[in-house]
C-alpha cells in the first residue's frame, strides 16, 4: 500500500488555524533574524511541483474517505471511518485529521507553509496551486507567508501569475520598518526592498499582510521604529497591519545581545506607547490594524484605520494613564488571559480584581515585575 503520510509545518498565522496546510518549503530562506528561533538548526528545504502533487493527491484520497463513510443523509458514519483508519500509520493519520479538520470547517480555505513558501519559483507554484484547485473546487481563499526579500525580487508580472492560479494573501513579517532595528535585528532586509516589495503585491492584485513587532528595536529606537514602520504602511497601503508585540526569547540571540549591552529591552508600557505612536502614524483610511494575538497588550485595537483610529488611540491613552496600581491590575489580567481591554477588567467581579491587585503589587521592584510579566509572555511564543 502506498504511503499517504505528508508532513505538516510547525506554524501558520492564527486566522488560517482550520485551513488546509500544504507545506511548499520547508524551514526558511534566511533562518538568521536574531530574534528568531523557529527553524534553528534546521537546513531549508524546496519541495518540488510533483512532491506536491503527490502530497495533494494524498489529501483527496483522505478526503474521499471521508466523504465515503457518510450515509445517504449526509451524516458521517464514525464506525465506517474507525475501521478505515486501522490502515494508517501515525503519520498519516496526522495528515488525515488535518483535512478532516479542514473539512468540518467547511474545506475553503489553504495556507501554503513554512516560513517562505514563495521561494518556490512562481512559475512551478501557479502550476501547483492551478493543481490544488482543480482537485478541491471547494477552495476559496489560498494565503502563504513570504519573506519581502523574496517578494522585491520577483517581476509584478511574476506575482500576477501567482494571484491568475489563486494565491489570494501574503502574509510578510516586517518587523520594524527602521532599517537601523532591521540591521540590530538582522533581517536581511532593508525598507526599501520591504516598500518594494508590498507595493508590487499590491499591484499584482493580492491582499497584503504586514506583520510588526512593536519592541524589537529596544529602548534605543523605540521611536524611530514606530515613525518609520507607519511610514512604511503609508507607502504601501497594505490591507492589515498585524501587531506581534516583541517577546524576548531566551534561546535567540537577543536575549545575549541584552545580557551583553546590546539591547535594552523596553517595558510593556512603552512597548504599547510604541504601538500608540505607530498607529497615531499611520494615514491610509483602508489599513486594518488587526491585534490578534495575546501578547499585544490591548487585544481590541481592531479595525480600519478610516473609522477607528481615534478611538483606538483613546484605548491606549486610557491605559497609559491609569494609576500605577490600576494600570499593572490591567496588564496581568491580560497577561493571563483573562480580558482584552480594560473595560472587560472593570467588569470582572470586585473579589476577582481585588486579587490581581494584590499579586501585582507585590512586585516592589520594576525590574522584577517586567521579569514575571515576560515569564508569562514567553509562554505564549
Ligand atoms: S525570515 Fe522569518 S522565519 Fe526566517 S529567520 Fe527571520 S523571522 Fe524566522
Amino acid at each position: 500500500m502506498p504511503d499517504r503520510a505528508f508532513d505538516i509545518g510547525p506554524i501558520r498565522p492564527p486566522s488560517e488555524a482550520n485551513s488546509l496546510l500544504l507545506q511548499v518549503t520547508r524551514g526558511c530562506t534566511w533562518n538568521k533574524c536574531k530574534f528568531c528561533v523557529v527553524y534553528r538548526g534546521q537546513n531549508f528545504r524546496i519541495m518540488q511541483p510533483e512532491d506536491l502533487k503527490r502530497n495533494i493527491d494524498n489529501m483527496v484520497y483522505f478526503r474521499d474517505i471521508i466523504l465515503e463513510a457518510e450515509d445517504a443523509q449526509g451524516r458521517l458514519r464514525k464506525d465506517r471511518l474507525y475501521a478505515r483508519l486501522q490502515e494508517f500509520s501515525q503519520m498519516e493519520l496526522q495528515g488525515f485529521y488535518m483535512v478532516w479538520n479542514w473539512l468540518a470547517h467547511g474545506g475553503r480555505n489553504v495556507f501554503l507553509q513554512d516560513g517562505n513558501s514563495i521561494a518556490l519559483k512562481p512559475e512551478k507554484l501557479a502550476d501547483v496551486l492551478f493543481y490544488l484547485r482543480e482537485k478541491f473546487p471547494s477552495i476559496e481563499r489560498i494565503t502563504t507567508y513570504g519573506r519581502a526579500e523574496t517578494l522585491s525580487r520577483y517581476s509584478v508580472e511574476q506575482l500576477k501569475l501567482l494571484r491568475e492560479s489563486g494565491l489570494d494573501r501574503i502574509h510578510v513579517g516586517f518587523e520594524s520598518g527602521s532599517d537601523n532595528v532591521l540591521r540590530l535585528i538582522n533581517k536581511g532586509l532593508t525598507q526599501e526592498q520591504q516598500i518594494a516589495a508590498g507595493r508590487k503585491v499590491r499591484e499584482a492584485g493580492m491582499e497584503l499582510s504586514m506583520y510588526f513587532m512593536p519592541g524589537i528595536g529596544g529602548k534605543q529606537y523605540s521611536a524611530e521604529s514606530a515613525e518609520q514602520t507607519a511610514y512604511v504602511v503609508n507607502q504601501t497601503n497594505p490591507d492589515f497591519v498585524r501587531l506581534r508585540t516583541f517577546v524576548l526569547k531566551l534561546e535567540s540571540e537577543m536575549y545575549g545581545m541584552l545580557r551583553n549591552g546590546e539591547f535594552e529591552e523596553c517595558t510593556d508600557i512603552e512597548k504599547l506607547q510604541e504601538i500608540r505612536a505607530l498607529v497615531d502614524g499611520i494615514v491610509m483610511p483602508d489599513v486594518n490594524l488587526v491585534s490578534d494575538h495575546i501578547v499585544n497588550l490591548i487585544g481590541s485595537l481592531n479595525g480600519r484605520i478610516g473609522e477607528r483610529k481615534t478611538a483606538m488611540l483613546e484605548e491606549i491613552d486610557r491605559i497609559l494613564a491609569l494609576p500605577k496600581e490600576e494600570q499593572r491590575t490591567y496588564q496581568l489580567a491580560r497577561r493571563h488571559g483573562i480580558v482584552d481591554n480594560y473595560e472587560q477588567l472593570l467588569r470582572l467581579p470586585s473579589n476577582r480584581t481585588a486579587h490581581l491587585r494584590e499579586m501585582a503589587m507585590t512586585y516592589d521592584e520594576e525590574r522584577l515585575w517586567e521579569n514575571h510579566l515576560n515569564e508569562i509572555l514567553r509562554q505564549y511564543v
